[in-house]
This record gives C-alpha cells, sequence and structure tokens, in this order.
C-alpha cells in the first residue's frame, strides 16, 4: 500500500546520493524516523536543497510505501532552522548531541508523537535561550530515557524501596538503579552519586529551576547517563558531538 503523507519532519542527517539526489534521515512526527530520496536536490536550483540540512524543522509531504526502506520525499517547507543555534557552538554541541541520541536509538517506522514535539520543544527552548544549552540537554535526556523504557527512578531506593532523600549521598549500578544511603553502606557494587549530582538529577526529571551547578556536575551527569545508556543499549557508542565541539 502507498499514501502521500504531509507531516512534519526534524532533519537528522543528510547523504550525497548518485550525481544530484540525496537521502536523508528524519525524525518525523506520523511515522517515526523514515530514510527518504530527494531527487535532484544538488542542482543550484532547488529550493528543498536549501533547507534539508540537518536540525531544521519541516513540513514535508513524502510518498509512504511500507515495502520499501527509503521512501520519497516530493516537497518540503521551512518552519525553522535555529538560527540562535547554530551561532552558539554550545548550543549546537547539545543540539546535535540529540539529534544524534535520535538517529542512534530510534528504529525506523516507529511512531512517537510524543517524542517528536519533545524534540521541536527543546529545540526552541534551546534556539529561544530559555536556559543553558547544557541544562536543556539534562532535561531532554531524562525525558528521553523515559521514552526509551529506561526510566532511572529517583524515588525509591532499588534494593529497600524507601524513598531516597537528597540529604546524604546516595548509590547507583546500572542494573538496580538508584539506591538509598542507608543501602549504600551495607551493599557492595555501587558506585557513589554526590549530592548536588543527584540534586541535579531531581530538578532534570521534575522540571524544576536549575538555580546554579557546577559545570563539572553537569558533564558528570551527562557521562553517568550515557553509561547508564550504554549498559542497557549494547551497541550505543556514546555521543560523538561532544566529542566533536570539545
Ligand atoms: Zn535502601
Amino acid at each position: 500500500m502507498s499514501a502521500i503523507i504531509k507531516t512534519e519532519a526534524v532533519v537528522l542527517s543528510k547523504l550525497n546520493y548518485g550525481d544530484t539526489s540525496s537521502i536523508v534521515s528524519l525524525y518525523t512526527e506520523s511515522d517515526g524516523k523514515i530514510s527518504a530520496i530527494v531527487k535532484g536536490v544538488r542542482s543550484s536550483k532547488s529550493k528543498i536543497g536549501k533547507i534539508i540540512e540537518p536540525l531544521n524543522h519541516l513540513q514535508i509531504i513524502f510518498y509512504k510505501k511500507n515495502t520499501r526502506d527509503v521512501q520519497i520525499l516530493s516537497n518540503a517547507d521551512l518552519i525553522s532552522y535555529f538560527v540562535n543555534i547554530k551561532e552558539d557552538l554550545d548550543a549546537t554541541k547539545y543540539s546535535f548531541a540529540i539529534i544524534e541520541l535520535i538517529k542512534n536509538l530510534t528504529a525506523e517506522h516507529e511512531e512517537n508523537p510524543k517524542l517528536f514535539r519533545g524534540i521541536v520543544k527543546i529545540l526552541n527552548m534551546i534556539n529561544d535561550k530559555k536556559e543553558p544549552p547544557a541544562y536543556l540537554f539534562g532535561r531532554f535526556f531524562v525525558f528521553f530515557l523515559s521514552e526509551l523504557g529506561y526510566d532511572l527512578a529517583i524515588d525509591k531506593c532499588g534494593i529497600c524501596g524507601k524513598q531516597i532523600t537528597s540529604n546524604s549521598a546516595v548509590g547507583i549500578n546500572f542494573q538496580v538503579g538508584l539506591i538509598c544511603s542507608d543501602c549504600l553502606k551495607s551493599h557492595s557494587g555501587f558506585e557513589t552519586v554526590a549530592t548536588e549530582l543527584f540534586n541535579y538529577l531531581i530538578c532534570l526529571k521534575t522540571n524544576k529551576k536549575i538555580i546554579s551547578v557546577k559545570p563539572k556536575t553537569v558533564e558528570d551527569l551527562n557521562n553517568l547517563l550515557e553509561r547508564y545508556l550504554k549498559y542497557h543499549v549494547a551497541d550505543f557508542k556514546g555521543i560523538q558531538s561532544f566529542q566533536i565541539y570539545k
């Protein structure tokens, strides 16, 4: 069966194909991640060619055929190219980290409109400078983990079930999750999560305002969540964007 689909999309990547065409990876509102060929896009007269760039938020029309791996994109209009993100190195780094997570960790044709709206919302917030890009990335990362099915519970201890408080250091291992300070003292095989790190994680997960966090804490949490994700997804190699925009 084939259908003409009109939907919104965020461009994840673009590759040259043949003499004049490109193959793009898109995260769409209607169909999740798709690959699509855009014909004639590399000619200088192509209107679509100028707007199909990674990160851009588009309105697209494509011919969908379920039996085909690569769909055919017939039209695209620009909704936003996030001009402020592209002028700021930190905003670029974190925005491309988001694009990378979506590209590498979502399955093709697995629709998730909530995730799509989440991506668009966070990119707009980074672009509008609502908060430092690092915090907004952190907020996206914990949301994304829960959408993937790897939510990191912050309320109950993974061993005794008691409420975890942030008054003293808590523990973590990637199998059990977070544990309370009492269980941390009586069990081995857990690493300590510093109080500031835990409080930062709480702010991210509960959408609380972040007053001030040391850059080191932000980095430590990104690192912890990256390792947590690697533990659960064997072929996840970590976030390259953090290596590129150091
Ligand atoms: Zn406990």
